[in-house]
């Protein structure tokens, strides 16, 4: 475990995919990790993380931005509009774009502040109930409405169900991409990154395996 593990695991699963490791981007999910565990990996050279939640992003971010040079903070986590205008400050993108109402909000602070994060659009393609996302079938509708308000939707996202097969979720969030023709991926985690990038993923999200296990308590 740790960020060269996991660099390596990427490299070897890029080569099993004839894919140029250039090509994956490793976001090293810093959501709840002590800034100690954080801070290790600024100083290995990792400049490119993601967060959860826009209030402890705030709490952690602006200070190490300006300690360390060209880090870049992705939001995953839910978005709820009274801190979009937050949002689009502070992150370089957004994974969670998942209801046409926030898209709505997004362009229209991207209208008035001349700027917008990259976003992709977060489809729940195990239709789960709880999880956030359009379902697979409102995709394509969802889609050329974010790029109708000229967002700069750069690809999609998906967290696969729990106990399901992740690679099904992968190959299906792909093709409603390819068919859409949006170039990014924004899909694996610790437990299936590599079968992520088997299936194309441009962006894996990675957490506890570089940082260590999350403490809630
Ligand atoms: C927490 C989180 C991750 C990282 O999860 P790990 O299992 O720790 O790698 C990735 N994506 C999202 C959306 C998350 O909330």
């Amino acid at each position: 475990m740790g960020l060269t593990d996991i660099r390596e695991r990427i490299a070897k699963a890029c080569a099993a995919a004839e894919r140029n490791a250039e090509d994956v981007q490793l976001i090293a999910v810093s959501k709840v990790q002590p800034n100690a565990r954080v801070e290790a990996v600024l100083d290995q050279g990792h400049r490119l993380f993601g967060e959860n939640k826009v209030q402890e992003a705030q709490g952690k971010w602006p200070e190490f931005m300006q300690r360390y040079d060209g880090v870049q903070v992705h939001l995953l986590g839910p978005l709820q509009t009274n801190k979009a205008r937050a949002a689009m400050e502070l992150f370089s993108a957004i994974h969670s774009v998942d209801r046409p109402k926030l898209a709505q909000t997004l362009a229209r602070l991207a209208q008035e502040t001349g700027a917008c994060p990259d976003l992709f659009l977060q489809v729940n393609t195990g239709e789960e109930e709880q999880k956030a996302g359009v379902l697979p079938a409102d995709a394509d509708a969802f889609i050329a409405e974010a790029r109708a308000l000229d967002l700069p939707v750069v690809g999609l996202m998906c967290i696969p169900p729990v106990h399901e097969t992740p690679s099904l979720h992968f190959a299906l969030l792909r093709k409603i991409a390819e068919r859409n023709g949006l170039a990014g991926l924004s899909m694996g985690m610790s437990s299936d990154f590599e079968e992520a990038i088997a299936l194309g993923a441009t962006h894996v999200r990675v957490g506890s395996a570089i940082f260590g296990e999350r403490d809630y308590s």
